[in-house]
Formats: C-alpha cells, structure tokens, sequence
C-alpha cells in the first residue's frame, strides 16, 4: 500500500516515482460513499448515452481517439512517471492500442450489436426469433499497476461502445494515468459522470463490486477469487483477467537468434511485470547451449535506468517496493538450491528500485521462480529431450495465459501450440496478442474466467442479451391443455425425424 495519510475531508494516496523517487501529486481516497454516488451518477449519465444513435456515439469514441493521438505525449509523460516504465513501452504497449481500440470498436459497435436472427428448426420453423443485445448499466472496472492507462482504458471504451456506464478504480499505484484519460473524454464530449474514477485500495475497489451492474477485473488471482466471490453473491457477471506463468518452448528447428531476441523480450519487457511475460523458457536440448548464450549476450546489451533521462533505454524500474521483493526472493531461492545466474541478479534501491533482467539455469521444479508467478524481469531457462516433455513441463502449472512456440516448421510448432493449455498460444513471436482487440484476452484454469477483446463476442459479452419469439402465422404446435394421446404422438412423430434420413437437414 502506498504512503496513505489522513486530511480533514479524505484520505490521500501520495506514490513517488519508481525510477528516480520524486514525490508524484497526491490523489484524494474515494469513500464508500463517494463510491456510491459515483455509481448513481454513472446510472443516470446511461440512460442517456444509450439514448444516443449509432453515429453520435461513435463520433465521440472517434474524438476520443483523436484526443489521445493530439496528446499522447502527456499521456506518455504521466504513464512513465507513475510506472518507470520506458517512453517507448508507454507510446506502444499503452497509448497506441487504445487509440486503435477505439476506432476498431466505435466502427463496428453498430455492427456488433445488430439483432442477431435465431434461426428456429424441428419443432419451432413456425417461429421466427432474434437476440437483442442491451446494455447491462454500470460496469465496474478495478485494474492493476502495470499497465494502468491500457488496461482500464481498454475495458472503459468496449464498455461504451456496447452503450454503458463505467466506474473505474485504478490500482492505488498508478492512478494518475486513469485522471488523465478521464480528461481526455471529457475533452471528446463524453460526459465526465459516464465515466467514473474512484481511488484508492482494495476497500474502495471492495465498495465498487457492491454498487455495480457486472465487474471486469485485472489483477492478481488472491483478489480475482475474493471479487469473483461477491460477485456470485450479488450474482452478476464478472470477467476476470488474472496472472500468468507462461512458457515459451523453442523447438530443435527453431532459429536461435531470432528466438532468443523474441524470448529476451517477452521476459524483460515492462521490466517483466506482465502477466503473460515469458516466466519459463523450455529449449531443446540440442541447442539449449547455443540458445543460452544468445540469451545471455542480448541481456547483457540491455540498457536499464530512468526513462526521464534519456529515450534510449530499454528497462524501467518496477513499480512496487512490493513486487522487488518478491523478485529477489524468487532469485535467493533459486541460487539456494543450486540454480546459477548468468547474467543479472542485482537489485538496485538507491534511487528509484530496479532490478537487473536477470537469467538462471540449472532451474529445478522446487525452485519458486519456476512454480509462482514472480511478475519481474527474471527468466529462467530449462533443457528438454523430447516434444512430449516440453509440452508436459510447460502445461504443469495452475496457470494457462498465454504460452509461446519457436519453431523453423510453422505447422510443427502448431501442433505443439495446439496441446497447449493457453488462452493464447503465439508461434515464433511474444505479447503482440493483446494489442490485437480482435484476438480473444483471457486465461484458462487460474489465469481467468471469460474474455476481453474478442471483437464480436467480447462487446456482446458486455451486454444483457433477450430473445424475441414472434409466430410467423397462425401455425401451433399442440402443447396446450388439454393432454391429450394425439398431441402426444404427433411429438413422438416428429422426434422420430431426429433417427431418420431427414436429421441431417435439422
Ligand atoms: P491486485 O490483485 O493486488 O490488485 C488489482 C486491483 O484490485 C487493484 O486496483 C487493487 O486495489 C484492487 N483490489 C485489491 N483488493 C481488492 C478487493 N478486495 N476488492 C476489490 N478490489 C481490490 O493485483 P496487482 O498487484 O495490482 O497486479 C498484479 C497482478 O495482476 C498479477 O498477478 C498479474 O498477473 C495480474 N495481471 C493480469 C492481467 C491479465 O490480463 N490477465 C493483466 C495485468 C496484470
């Protein structure tokens, strides 16, 4: 938890900043009840947003895009700030895909959610039917810190392309990046209660699951469950974007050089703070030497410091005193029972906190790093005989995110993605999925329940969805009082149709 102190009216979180420890401007804790009125605000601002047509929507989404291309060197600044995240992680990995995701939802919302014709058969082709897909209200979004302007936003903008509210409580880290996006809609017409902001801990996220409609979460599994929990209770929806311990396998035909370029970046990037980092690195054994020193050689040219220093730097700091800990203690037990560091290992608080990209080997199974989700820049690599094993170790987790393949055969590397248990498996490349709002975001076993993204289906899934059943004439089936033998058997006549030669046109 950050430094939290007491001012007559309302607690504030004051964070300093990770990669030099400048004080960041301190923000006001929202309580239960602002939570609360937040929620109600949202209520009313959707009744008429969802009034609003098609192309008016739209054109604020569209605004919004164009807001945040016109500013995003503000966007970049604060992500940076509050992250110690490179400028060049914030304009790719967080400005640009909202900008895309805004225009890839607000053009197609209309479409999306066009009434969806049921198609009726064996018994009901007297019938016609439709979907409707309406709004589900308010939708609460509680995000983390390592992405704190993608995440949320990403969220918020499907949200309201499927017509609702949103109340968002970013994570008590990183809320500066959400006040500034919340600007930059209020900048595009969109109406400042549409889209709540409500800081603060786990409290004021605890007092936002009560108050809304359906819950999109991102964040670790501990409180995925307790929020899935409350959720059950109230019994509304919720989605739940959770860790990761994804593997990348490199197959005896990959090519080393590119694939250790790509493994380099899909276990350092955002200083390794991403669920769906690379956390195990499983080589065949044929090239696991030769692999290893790429590895190693790529690491080593890393260049690691304070983004608000200089553009060319490559590894920020990590955002939580938190999170370093976990690391480090992930890198001492390792070292304990016996793995080697090849390159890394440091960690450094003298100013700001970073740790090293770090690489070890003579992993074992005991070792923390390879069974717990460390989020940090720490990428252990394995030897393997045989495909069969590879897929075994890389599935033998609680986890299933994202898993990558390298392969020089693509349709090899395929069929071992294919026996991957993964929300996304990635042949010869890392993370590009989630910048991809068409492609489906979420994890199997512990890493989720449900999907962001998703095109279509993801904006669907943020709706209330009715069937309408009409009569297409004056045709009935006999189901109606009173039963009768010749009612009955004019039902087993036409379920006989589902053995006969007629069942493959039902
Ligand atoms: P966290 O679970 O500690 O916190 C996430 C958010 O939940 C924060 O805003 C926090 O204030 C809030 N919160 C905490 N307790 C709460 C409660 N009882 N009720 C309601 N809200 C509560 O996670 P974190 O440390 O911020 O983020 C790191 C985790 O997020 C990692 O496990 C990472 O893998 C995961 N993550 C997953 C994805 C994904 O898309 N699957 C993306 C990014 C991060």
């Amino acid at each position: 938890m950050p430094d939290a102190s007491r001012t007559p009216a309302h607690e504030t979180i004051a964070n300093r900043e990770p990669a030099s420890g400048r004080p960041l401007r301190p923000v006001a804790v929202a309580t239960p009840e602002d939570v609360r009125r937040a929620v109600e605000r949202a209520r009313r601002a959707q009744a008429q947003w969802a009034r609003l047509s098609w192309g008016e929507r739209k054109a604020r989404l569209l605004a919004f895009r164009d807001r945040l291309l016109d500013r995003a060197e503000d966007v970049i600044e604060t992500v940076s700030r509050e992250t110690g995240k490179p400028r060049f992680e914030a304009r790719v990995h967080e400005v640009i895909p909202i900008a895309d995701l805004a225009h890839y939802f607000a053009t197609r919302a209309e479409r999306f959610l066009r009434d969806r014709p049921v198609h009726h058969h064996l018994f009901w082709p007297y019938k016609r039917g439709y979907v409707r897909y309406e709004p589900r209200g308010v939708v609460g979004i509680v995000s983390p810190w390592n992405f704190p302007f993608t995440l949320p936003m990403g969220d918020v903008i499907m949200a309201l392309a499927a017509r609702n509210a949103v109340v968002v409580k970013p994570s008590e880290w990183t809320p500066h990046s959400m006040l500034i996006a919340r600007d930059l809609l209020a900048e595009a017409r969109i109406d400042p209660d549409l889209v709540g902001v409500v800081c603060g801990a786990g409290p004021t996220g605890a007092a936002l699951v009560d108050e809304v409609d359906m819950v999109v979460f991102t964040g670790s599994v501990s409180t995925g469950r307790k929020i899935a929990a409350r959720c059950g209770e109230r019994l509304i929806p919720s989605i739940m974007e959770l860790g990761g311990k994804d593997a990348a396998i490199v197959l005896p035909d990959a090519d080393i050089e590119h694939a250790a370029r790509k493994v380099v970046t899909g276990a350092f990037a955002n200083s390794g703070q991403i669920c769906a980092s690379i956390e195990r690195c499983l080589v065949h054994e044929a090239l696991y030497e030769r692999f290893c020193d790429a590895v190693v050689r790529i690491t080593a040219a890393l260049r690691q410091g304070d983004p608000s220093e200089s553009d060319e730097i490559d590894v920020g700091a990590m955002v939580t005193p938190h999170q370093v800990e976990i690391v480090r203690r992930h890198i001492d037990d390792a070292v304990v029972k016996g793995a080697r560091i090849l390159t890394g290992g440091k960690v450094h608080t003298e100013r700001g906190r970073f740790v090293e990209p770090t690489v070890l080997v003579d992993v074992t199974d005991d070792m923390l790093c390879w069974s717990e989700e460390t989020f940090g820049p720490l990428l252990p690599i394995r030897p393997y005989g045989d495909v069969d094993e590879a897929v075994r170790m890389a599935n033998d987790t609680i986890y299933g995110l994202n898993a990558y393949v390298f392969g020089g055969s693509v349709s090899k590397a395929e069929d071992v993605a294919n026996r991957l248990e993964a929300g996304a498996v990635l042949v010869n490349d890392v993370l590009y999925n989630h910048g991809a709002p068409e492609a489906p975001w979420g994890g199997w076993k512990a890493s989720g329940v449900g999907r962001v993204h998703n095109g279509k289906d993801g904006l669907r899934d943020l709706c209330e969805m009715r069937y309408v059943g009409l009569p297409r004439g004056r045709l009935e089936v006999p189901t109606t009082f009173p039963y009768t033998r010749r009612k009955e058997a004019f039902f087993e006549r036409i379920a006989g149709l589902l053995r006969s030669p007629f069942s493959r046109f039902l």
